[in-house]
Order: C-alpha cells, then sequence, then structure tokens
C-alpha cells in the first residue's frame, strides 16, 4: 500500500514504478535493502531526491547495476521517464540524465518503455537516436570532408572523439582482451567514467587507421601488456585483438 507522500497521485505512481522494479533489481544480482528501506521510510519520490543530491558522484546501487549493464533499473532512469519528469526540478533531471550518458547508457532506451495506461497526456515523439551504423557513416563524411593536415614533416594524428566514444558504447565500458584476467573489473574515476583506454590495435603511426574497425577498450592492465609485453605475446594479443575490433565493428554496424 503506497500512501500519500506529499507529491500527490503522480508521486504515488513513482513510488509504486520504484517498487515494482525491485524483482528487476534482484534478478540482475542486486538486492536493494537499502533502498526498500528510504522508501519504506519516506517515499519513492523522497528517495529518489536524496540520491540524486548525494555528494557521492554515484549511488552503490547505481555502481552495481552499471557493471551488470542494468541502468534501466536505476533511480535515474525512473527519473527521467517523461511521465514523472514534473516531480523533480530541472537540476534533479539534469544531474539523473548526466549520470546515465557519462555512464554511455543511451538515453533514447527510455523510449523504449511502454507509456503507462493511467498517463493521459500523450508524450511528444522523439526522433530515434542514431544507430552505430548512422554515427559511424557521418563521422566517416566529416572526415573525408576535412582537409589532410598531416605532411610527411607531422607526426600529429588528428583522432576522432566520435570514434572513440562509439568503441566504448560499443564494448560497455569493459576491457574487451577475452584474456583480461579480470573481465568484471570496474573503477570509476573521479570524472566519473571507468578507468579503461581506447587502444588502435595497429598503432596510427604504423599507418593503422583511426577508425572503430581498429579500436578496441582495454583495461590498464592489459593496455600496459598490449604496449610493453614480450613480442610473442603482444603479436598473439594483436591479432587476437583485431580480429575482436574487427567482428565487433562488423555486428554493430548490422544491428541496430
Ligand atoms: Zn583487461
Amino acid at each position: 500500500m503506497v500512501r500519500d507522500d506529499g507529491y500527490g497521485e503522480l508521486g504515488k505512481r513513482f513510488e509504486e514504478y520504484l517498487l515494482d522494479g525491485i524483482p528487476k533489481l534482484q534478478e540482475a544480482g542486486y538486492n536493494p535493502t537499502k533502498f526498500r528501506q528510504w522508501i519504506k521510510a519516506s517515499s519513492g519520490v523522497s528517495t529518489a531526491k536524496k540520491l540524486l543530491a548525494s555528494a557521492d558522484d554515484t549511488s552503490y546501487g547505481f555502481a552495481k547495476l552499471w557493471e551488470k549493464q542494468k541502468l534501466d533499473a536505476s533511480v535515474e532512469f525512473a527519473v527521467c521517464l517523461p511521465w514523472f519528469r514534473e516531480l523533480f526540478t530541472d537540476e534533479e533531471l539534469d544531474r539523473a540524465a548526466y549520470r546515465l550518458t557519462r555512464h554511455h547508457f543511451d538515453l533514447a532506451k527510455i523510449h523504449a518503455v511502454p507509456v503507462p495506461d493511467w498517463c493521459a497526456a500523450p508524450t511528444p515523439e522523439l526522433p530515434p537516436a542514431p544507430t552505430y551504423r548512422q554515427r559511424v557513416e557521418a563521422e566517416e563524411a566529416v572526415q573525408r570532408a576535412r582537409p589532410a593536415t598531416s605532411t610527411a614533416l607531422t607526426t600529429d594524428v588528428v583522432r576522432s572523439t566520435v570514434f572513440r566514444s562509439l568503441v566504448l558504447q560499443r564494448a560497455g565500458g569493459r576491457c574487451e582482451n577475452p584474456g583480461c584476467g579480470h573481465p568484471g573489473f570496474h573503477v570509476i574515476g573521479r570524472n566519473e567514467m571507468p578507468i579503461v583506454e581506447v587502444d588502435h590495435v595497429h598503432g596510427l603511426k604504423e599507418g593503422g587507421p583511426d577508425h572503430p574497425v581498429n579500436m578496441v577498450v582495454l583495461c590498464p592492465n592489459c593496455h600496459a601488456v598490449k604496449t610493453r609485453g614480450q613480442d610473442t605475446e603482444v603479436a598473439e594479443l594483436r591479432k587476437l585483438l583485431a580480429g575482436i575490433a574487427r567482428q565487433r565493428h562488423e555486428t554493430a554496424m548490422a544491428g541496430a
């Protein structure tokens, strides 16, 4: 039974949404005991506001869900749903969206949530988010239009930030070396980004392209092995990563 928390009917709906989502959190392997206690002690809206106001950039629960790639079960996601937005201030909404996007969460997933029956006002149609393929092709066009800047004398290579972010997204922020010692290992840096590095399998200075087909995400350890490991180890790893980069790129190009 959901009580009135001062946020009216909509506040109750929000709380119901959070409580209904708890089995999904448990399925994802995270039992949000504290979260449930907070809701019980105050309300769903107050709990969400408390989490958003927290000095920590992200809560324990958020980090857990990020690890399991289930950020669509987070409070931040619920806050961003169009029919709950009026419960929150602009600052809270920005904060929720910022946390999600900083963790490479595709906010367009919000549009995949069916509009609840009780929601009378139709939510405005937003254009679908561009696909991996569309973003790659747009960036390729930008690069083709850019005048060539490198000459025999310049060694600076222009790196595409678009490709970098696409590759991070493609990898879900995880190390892509299948032999990685800690594939589930995640550390979030001060800037809220996972500490991983985007690597060009064939280095730019050896003529490898600055293109997702030649890029993988590596944890600092695997990156060090690839850069400073023993020759045979490095050669094998490069071969393996080259295949992974190509295969992941092709899959993403073929997918949505
Ligand atoms: Zn690794």
